[in-house]
């Protein structure tokens, strides 16, 4: 497997990462009061790509200043919601003016495949702020015909913005993320203080430059780049902001749920997964196993919804598990400026040692890798994709979260069993089913206890569908209609008229 890293960046890129980034506060970009810088690494290479201003509990609190000034006193909350939509879009447009050099940021900053970030990833989020534009203008309540005080009043609610916002967001996505959270918060009419991810914050602070460049107010978003336990347990914890919006790990989600104790500010979170895929013998295999090697290997295994419980019915499993792992064999991995690159490296060495963590803790428990099993390459944070067989549920490779590019697979005989097995989780984030009988189907996706379910597909997203989890996958549900929920809240206005 040869690692090749082109030398070619786009020269907007390159002006971008080469200058120490700063972090948006009212509208200027500053360094962090504390003057301290952090680096942000090429998971390619290894090596530092770009300085970036360590945001800390002071500038988190100048940043919720800002956007407590401007949902209380600015232009911001003047404006109509036909206007706040129009500026949406505009950054949408930006955005997609942009989609080169974003799929250049995350590829690097992430390690992503450049072509992924520039099909999937940036248009993703072109859509996502698009759709959100819409609703700007579709906030709305309800009159409500009551019957106290013999009809003489009337009644009516008025949706209206939660106030300031804090939202924090993981490495896999960076950009993506960044848009789930913005678009509706920018869209119900809250400011925001957003802190990206310590491993990849070059994309929201280039977006940053977008947002003011479309023309929002200042103040409206701040974004403040920082580590989890410093910048991100400040955010979580300040007593100005209204609710906090975070998606990462299940670990972190419960340390933010403590932290919003204090002035019991709305939380909603998208947390952990480990996903159930199961593929029954009446599927169309050559949809299936194309489509359950996708399931896990998308992103390297690190998207929060990855198939990582590969289920199958005893009848098809030699041949599904085959196919999976020929899949993988199949996979080239490299870095992800390498146009012939379909997987890059993992985030971090961090990622890498606690994927190979899991990986040996399965080998330990009596599991066979088919395929992979290892770190790859020798710099770089790269692991083989990997199809892991002889596994049990009792095993922590297939109750944890690897957030890798790791499956296990397990066979199943019989229909009725494969439901509680599937759920035997702490998570209920996403699940899927292959078969070709639909009234099977729809059951399944009934009885499956999670918030996404597909249907003969894997890994659909859109912005007009929410998403988000079940049991410990979560709080509320992004994207769709139902994300405006988080952002705004209903107001009951009741007057006498008789
Ligand atoms: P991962 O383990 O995949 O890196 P995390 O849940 O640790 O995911 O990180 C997701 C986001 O949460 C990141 O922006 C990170 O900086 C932030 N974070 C980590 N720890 C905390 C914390 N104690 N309080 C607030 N935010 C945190």
């Amino acid at each position: 497997m040869g690692i090749a890293v082109s030398a070619e960046i786009n020269p907007q890129v390159a002006e971008f990462i080469g200058k120490p980034r700063k972090m948006l506060i009212n509208g200027k970009w500053a360094n962090a009061v504390s003057g301290k810088t952090f680096p942000t690494y090429n998971p390619a290479t290894g090596e530092v790509l770009a300085q970036v201003a360590e945001g800390d509990r002071e500038d988190i609190n100048q940043a919720v200043k800002a956007a407590r000034d401007a949902f209380d006193n600015g232009p911001w909350r003047r404006m109509t919601a036909s206007e706040r939509g129009r500026l949406i879009w505009k950054l949408a447009d930006l955005l997609e003016q942009h989609t080169e050099e974003f799929g250049y940021l995350e590829s690097l900053d992430n390690g992503k495949p450049l072509a992924i970030a520039k099909v999937a990833d940036v248009p993703l989020a072109v859509d996502l702020f698009r759709y959100m534009a819409g609703w700007a203008t579709k906030v709305e309540g309800n009159t409500i015909p009551i019957s106290s005080g013999g009809g003489k009043y009337f009644a009516y609610t008025l949706r209206e913005p939660v106030g300031v916002v804090g939202q924090i967001i993981p490495w896999n996505f960076p950009l993506l993320m960044a848009a789930w959270k913005l678009g509706p918060a920018l869209a119900s009419g809250c400011t925001v203080v957003l802190k990206p991810a310590e491993q990849t914050p070059l994309s929201a602070l280039r977006l940053g430059e977008l947002i003011q460049e479309a023309g929002f107010p200042d103040g409206v978003v701040n974004i403040v780049p920082g580590y989890g336990e410093t910048a991100g347990a400040a955010l979580a914890a300040h007593p100005d902001v209204d609710k906090i919006a975070f998606t990462g790990s299940t670990e972190v989600g419960r340390l933010i749920v403590h932290a919003a104790a204090g002035n019991l500010k709305k939380v909603s979170l998208e947390l952990g997964g480990k996903s159930p895929n199961v593929v029954f013998k009446d599927a169309d295999l050559d949809a299936a196993i194309p489509g359950s090697a996708s399931a896990i290997f998308f992103n390297h295994g690190q998207c929060c919804c990855a198939g990582s419980r590969l289920y199958v019915e005893k009848a098809v499993y030699d041949q599904v598990v085959e196919g999976v792992a020929a899949n993988a064999k199949k996979i080239r991995v490299g870095s992800g400026l390498d146009p012939k690159t379909q997987m890059g490296p993992l985030v971090s060495e961090e990622q890498l040692n606690r994927v190979c963590g899991y990986l040996e803790a399965g080998f330990a428990e009596g599991a066979k890798a088919v395929v992979g099993g290892h770190k790859a390459g020798d710099r770089g944070y790269f692991v083989e994709p990997t199809v892991l067989v002889d596994t049990r549920e009792s095993m922590k490779v297939v109750k944890e979260e690897i957030f890798g590019p790791v499956v296990t697979a397990m066979p199943f005989t019989d229909p009725e069993e494969i439901i509680p097995r599937a759920n035997n989780s702490d998570y209920g984030l996403a699940a899927a089913v292959w078969t070709r009988d639909i009234s099977k189907a729809h059951r399944m996706a009934e009885l499956l206890r999670a918030g996404t379910v597909w249907i003969n597909c894997y890994n659909i997203f859109d912005a007009a569908l929410p998403f988000g989890g079940y049991k410990q996958s979560g709080w509320g549900r992004e994207m769709g209609h139902d994300v405006l929920n988080l952002y705004t809240q209903t107001k009951a206005v009741c007057a006498k008229i008789g």
